[in-house]
């Protein structure tokens, strides 16, 4: 930075979206102290600062009004102008009115078209200020040279020409992306930036050149020293090419001359894209910094002065990685052999992580970190051990499997850190795991317990089968159950039936250690075992006698004649263009539409976001983990590696029976397929109907032409590579991070998709916010097959071959029609206003066989489909 004194630093740190810490306190209201952190910027150096208030819960217009207002009122601050940044132009625009002086925008792109970019420009320019042009067109972000240039230049042609702008008040952002992410093409981005700014600068007069200095180094996060020096040669080489300022956290930068020479090396290598394995030997090398303290580092070391079994037990308990190599590599000097390490040092601090666990003083995330440092520590011993020596003998084993059929395993994952963690040798068998190979591996392993997870209902049948298999079998290996569709009923009344051994269900990863401890303690199994088996024997015998008297269902043509059918004449809009459409969406455009409180859930941390965050016992390590989802999101975004996509349907249709027919959208006659739909048979209140999803679609002999929609949107398959990357490196945490950042995406991806349709597709008028649309607000219903609803999976196939889902977007469907990727969701669309989620219920036999024929399959077959549903 020395070496060009004209350059100008643009401090990062009063930024939402970058800065945890004034994002907490701009949610909190505490302008003054939010105040401080612009201060400490000017201080560090800045010469403007950029402020941004774009966060899903933060009204960014009264933000920018009132912080504005403060900054205005303090010398030290005001006499720096303000980077006005907000991708909401209605924000922009309050900054605009709120700032004295000359300020500058941040930003502008073509995204939207010609006609926003000049109408924006102009308002810009009615103020006075400066702008920031992002190199976005119409087709999205320039990453190479030649697309930086050309955006730029055309920006500039349309400012200078058709808006007046002055030039000297345009300021490029030609895209700063990152480099080192392991892409090939990612290599040349740093250079690619360098080269268009020179160019930029070369071709439009007076124009000035800005960037995002800290993104080039985002593969690098948890690595000041490596990331820092990427800065300063990003910068030294940018500034030479004509770059005028950039947005940089001022205290978060080297020298250029007190690189050591070998990084200094390697980073020019990298940034220059000078060498193929450039990115190899800098993430060799980086290890080495690792740990180091950056310029702005400074953490609290003194733990480091204790002997290495606290050491490592600090390690362990707090998650952190960067010295258990060193710690780990003194243990096995001083104790001789890895096992030694691993039961003695390793063991007592994961054992302290258990205890704070189960006594409620740490939460799944801690403990999932917990796990990466000893998975990291047992990678070191991994090549002292002897081959036969990988475990002691009295390790308990635990064999785990998502079951045939089903794709889900974060609980699973989870269920397997936590054991881990508390000692247990953990055999993941990993995802739609046939029975036999479960039960091979159980005798494999000598297992002392096993576990089924599954999420979807016919991974409950694929259990039955299993335990069947495992009794005729002759095993007694104790029998854990869990997963999001199990319960204690069922695995009362329908798995333990079968097993004679143990089976216990368990609802929730944080119970697991306890219901092992006892099945294997010899204390306390026998207590253990007859507790299981009579408490069951009791919901059985219950459930059996309710059902009994359950069978008060109403007959089934009664209920056919007590439906709900559309009553109004025609309600329901009608889509403007009939088909099948793929929409692929970007991550960035999806971030806005998640629903984060499911997010928490995951981690079973019970609450709503944003509450979570202030949260008296969750709110600190639900804030942590907020920001380690907001930083992967990153990694999504900035390494262009997941590629959400979706597929719907909008067809002519109409109702038959408690069927809807979907006809051709040229004729409109052709009959293209048919959803068939089940009707709730409980006793209802008079006037109360017994609902049937086919309702909601007017009947043919209505004389309304009506309609139906589907749809299915998955995250895509870069989500499970990259959590297995992420599993090879030893890294749990961010592996369930991004599974369940891809369930997220995925679920964003319905809601915006949703939209779509109801606004492009049906031609509705609606301005919800993001909080209308969790609360479900809008016209119309989504059901998803397997929910209440509609409980019968089987009915996906119809979609799929409707919408040639699997050709158009990847997601195919398993035996037991599960989603693969499994960060992916689908349903029917219900456009009528009335339309609503109900459940179906228990059906009795003369509608299975009823719905067995409209299907063409035996009632037999759909019986095991419907399992849960039957009432006898
Ligand atoms: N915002 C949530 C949305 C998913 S849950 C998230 O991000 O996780 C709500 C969805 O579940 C609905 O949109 C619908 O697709 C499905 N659903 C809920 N209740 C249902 C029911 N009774 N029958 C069918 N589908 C249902």
């Amino acid at each position: 930075i020395e070496n060009s004194q004209n350059f100008i630093m643009v401090g990062e740190r009063t930024n939402v979206t970058g800065s945890p810490k004034f994002r907490k306190l701009i949610t909190e209201k505490k302008y003054e102290q939010a105040l401080d952190i612009a201060r400490q910027q000017v201080e560090n150096g800045a010469n403007i600062i950029d402020i941004n208030f774009d966060e899903g819960m933060i009204d960014g217009e009264d933000a920018m009004e009132h912080f504005l207002r403060l900054v205005a009122s303090e010398p030290d601050i005001a006499r720096v102008p303000i980077m006005i940044d907000s991708s909401k132009f209605s924000v922009i625009e309050q900054g605009l009115k709120n700032c004295q002086g000359k300020s500058v925008v941040n930003s502008i792109s073509l995204k939207e078209g010609e006609e926003i970019f000049k109408q924006q420009a102009k308002t810009i320019l009615s103020y006075g200020a400066a702008v920031v042009v992002m190199a976005f067109d119409e087709k999205g972000q320039a990453a190479t040279k030649d697309d930086k240039v050309r955006i730029c230049q055309r920006a500039y042609k349309i400012l200078t020409e058709d808006v007046g702008f002055p030039p000297e008040d345009i300021i490029f952002d030609p895209n700063v992306l990152t480099v080192a992410t392991g892409i090939e093409e990612h290599n040349s981005y740093a250079l690619d930036f360098i080269e268009a700014v020179r160019e930029i600068k070369a071709t439009c007069p007076l124009a000035k050149t800005s960037g995002g200095i800290s993104n080039v180094s985002f593969s690098f996060r948890g690595n000041n020293v490596v990331r820092e020096a990427m800065h300063s040669v990003f910068l030294y080489h940018a500034t030479r090419a004509g770059l005028d300022m950039g947005i940089v956290n001022a205290g978060m930068l080297t020298v250029y001359e007190d690189i050591p020479p070998e990084l200094l090396a390697s980073v020019e290598d990298v940034i220059l894209n000078r060498s193929e394995d450039a990115t190899e030997k800098l993430t060799e090398l980086a290890s080495q910094f690792k740990g180091e303290k950056g310029a702005t580092q400074k953490q609290d070391l003194k733990w480091r002065k204790a002997d290495y079994e606290d050491r490592l037990r600090h390690s362990l308990v707090h998650g952190i990685t960067e010295f258990v190599d060193t710690d780990t590599a003194e243990a096995l000097k001083d104790l001789k052999t890895p096992l030694k390490v691993i039961e003695g040092p390793l063991m007592n601090g994961m054992k302290e992580v258990g205890d704070l666990f189960g006594a409620g003083k740490m939460f799944l995330p801690q403990v999932v970190k917990s796990a990466r440092v000893m998975k990291k520590a047992v990678a070191y011993l991994e090549p002292f051990m002897e081959k036969d020596k990988k475990s002691s003998a009295n390790q308990r084993v635990f064999v785990i499997a998502t079951v045939k059929g089903d794709v889900h395993d974060i609980g699973k994952n989870i269920v397997g850190v936590v054991l881990a963690c508390n000692g247990y040798k953990v055999v993941d068998l990993g995802v739609m795991v046939p029975y036999d190979q479960i039960l091979e591996a159980v005798k494999e392993h000598d297992a002392d317990i096993l576990g089924f997870s599954g999420l979807i209902t016919p991974s409950l049948d694929e259990m039955i089968t299993n335990a069947k298999e495992m009794q005729k079998q002759g095993l007694e290996v104790p029998l854990l159950i869990g997963g999001a569709t199990t319960s204690r009923i069922h695995t009362a009344v329908k798995i333990a039936p079968e097993y004679k051994g143990l089976v216990a269900h368990v609802s929730d990863a944080s119970l697991v250690v306890d219901v092992c401890n006892q099945i294997l303690s010899p204390e306390t199994y026998e207590k253990t075992l007859i507790h299981y088996k009579e408490s069951y024997t009791k919901l059985r015998d219950n459930y059996l006698s309710k059902k009994e008297q359950a069978d008060s269902l109403v007959p089934y043509d009664y209920a056919n004649t007590n439906n709900w059918i559309r009553k109004n004449p025609n309600p329901t809009p009608f889509p403007k263009q009939l088909g099948v459409f793929v929409k692929e969406m970007k991550v960035e455009d999806l971030i806005p539409y998640i629903d984060w409180s499911p997010f928490f859930w995951a981690w079973q941390m019970k609450g709503k976001y944003p509450e979570i965050l202030q949260d008296a016992k969750y709110g600190e390590q639900a804030t942590k983990l907020f920001s380690d989802a907001q930083d992967m999101l990153k990694v999504f975004v900035e390494s262009n590696r997941i590629h959400p996509k979706g597929v719907y349907g909008l067809w002519p249709a109409y109702r038959d029976t408690n069927d809807v027919v979907v006809l051709d959208s040229k004729t409109r006659k052709k009959e293209l397929g048919r959803f068939n739909f089940l009707r709730q048979q409980s006793k209802k209140k008079d006037g109360i109907p017994n609902y049937c999803l086919a309702d909601f679609v007017a009947g043919n002999s209505s004389g309304v032409e009506d309609s139906i929609g589907a749809f299915a949107v998955t995250a895509g398959d870069e989500i499970e590579k990259m959590a297995k990357e992420y599993e090879q490196q030893h890294d749990d945490y961010s592996s369930i991070l991004a599974k369940a950042l891809g369930d997220r995406i995925a679920e964003a991806f319905a809601e915006a998709l949703h939209q779509h349709v109801r606004v492009d597709g049906y031609g509705i008028k609606e301005t919800w916010s993001k909080q209308d649309l969790i609360d479900e607000k809008y016209q119309g219903i989504r059901p998803a097959c397997g929910y209440p609803s509609c409980p019968d999976h089987t009915e996906k196939q119809i979609l799929w071959d409707l919408m040639d889902v699997e050709n158009k977007i990847g997601i195919s469907l398993t035996e037991t029609f599960a989603m693969n990727p499994g960060s992916s969701v689908s349903g029917y669309y219900f456009l009528h206003p009335e339309a609503r989620y109900f459940h179906v219920g228990k059906v009795d036999k003369a509608q299975v066989e009823d719905y067995a024929e409209r299907k063409g399959m035996t009632a037999e077959h759909i019986e095991k489909w419907l399992a849960h549903n039957l009432a006898y």
